[in-house]
């Protein structure tokens, strides 16, 4: 894996393009190889650009201690987000969606996936109405499939290119 040059998705009906640090997929790979068979995730923690056209993941984070996770369900929880997300914010970033694990599977967003990204954009805690949601599905890391959708409240979400196959 390279791990200098960033990740760009995108798509015409998507209101920005995600980039991807390279650090970030290596991270991201790093715990999805740990987790083995169960899943596993975090936040995403960027910024957008001044015109609002790029949405820039510098970091995420692993799985807070209190998130539930089996082989097929990931409910993240919140045990020390609030802390690193303020100290972030003082240095110009913050939230800007989700990521998890399906370990040996498709990287599609499930039905209640989808529907806890859409109560994210519309969660006013949150403060984040267009929030992406990162899949990571395979067998990392010698089988590395990444998917990247943008979720906004009352429109569909839009699925950005490439589906990523490592
Ligand atoms: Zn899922």
């Amino acid at each position: 894996m390279n791990d200098s040059v960033p990740l760009s998705f995108s798509s015409p009906s998507a209101p920005y393009t995600v980039t991807l640090e390279a650090t970030v997929l290596s991270k991201m790979v790093s715990d999805c190889t740990r987790a083995g068979a169960h899943e596993t995730g975090g936040i995403l923690i960027g910024n957008y650009s001044s015109d609002g056209s790029i949405a820039l993941i510098s970091e995420i984070t692993s799985h807070p201690k209190d998130s539930i996770s089996s082989s097929v369900t990931f409910q993240r929880g919140i045990i020390g987000l609030k802390e690193l997300l303020a100290a972030r914010w003082d240095e110009g970033f913050h939230y800007v969606g989700e990521w998890h694990y399906h370990p040996g599977g498709s990287p599609e967003p499930s039905g209640p996936d989808i529907h806890a990204m859409r109560s994210i954009a519309t969660n006013a805690k949150y403060s984040c109405r267009e929030p992406i949601l990162i899949i990571l599905g395979g067998r990392p890391p010698r089988e590395v499939k990444l998917s990247v959708t943008v979720f906004q409240a009352n429109r569909p979400s839009v699925r950005l290119n490439p589906f990523y196959y490592l």
